[in-house]
């Protein structure tokens, strides 16, 4: 993707500071972090996002997130990390290149994610759970 900013990240066309990378994976801090160490990880394959990503990148994405993450955690001393993936526009998606975030948590670091509650009408559930199921693929 000759357009796509983490492509030449990637590539070595764009600087970033980079934490870690193996043969198809590769991770650098984010340059707008939530805190210090928050780090993105991205395949060195371009994909869009988790909908078109094959079952073999998103293995291989998981595994390297897992492994960063304990070095995020331990590196920054944090107490926590959330793992974040935001997959379209209306989902916080701006860079349309895959990419999980690992951002190091603190206890009342301000941050504040999913702060609505949207309760379930009567019978509601199920309707919605069942719609999930048939269309898992
Ligand atoms: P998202 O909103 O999930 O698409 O996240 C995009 C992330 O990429 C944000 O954390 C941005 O700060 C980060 N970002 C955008 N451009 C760069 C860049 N050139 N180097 C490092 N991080 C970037
Ligand atoms: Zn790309």
């Amino acid at each position: 993707m000759d357009d796509c900013i983490f492509c030449k990240i990637i590539k070595g066309d764009i600087p970033c500071t980079k934490v870690w990378e193996d043969s198809e994976t590769f991770a650098f801090l984010s340059t707008n972090p939530n805190n210090h160490g928050h780090t993105l990880v991205v395949p060195k394959k371009h994909f869009r996002n988790i909908f078109d990503m094959d079952e073999h990148s998103v293995t291989s994405l998981a595994l390297a997130t897992q492994k960063i993450a304990r070095g995020v955690y331990k590196g920054v001393k944090a107490e926590g990390v959330n793992i974040i993936m935001n997959n379209e526009a209306p989902a916080g998606q701006a860079v349309f290149h895959a990419h999980i975030h690992i951002i190091p948590r603190f206890t009342n670091d301000g941050l504040h994610s999913w702060n609505k509650s949207t309760p379930y009408q009567e019978d509601e559930k199920e309707q919605i759970a069942e719609q999930i199921f048939n269309n898992v693929a």
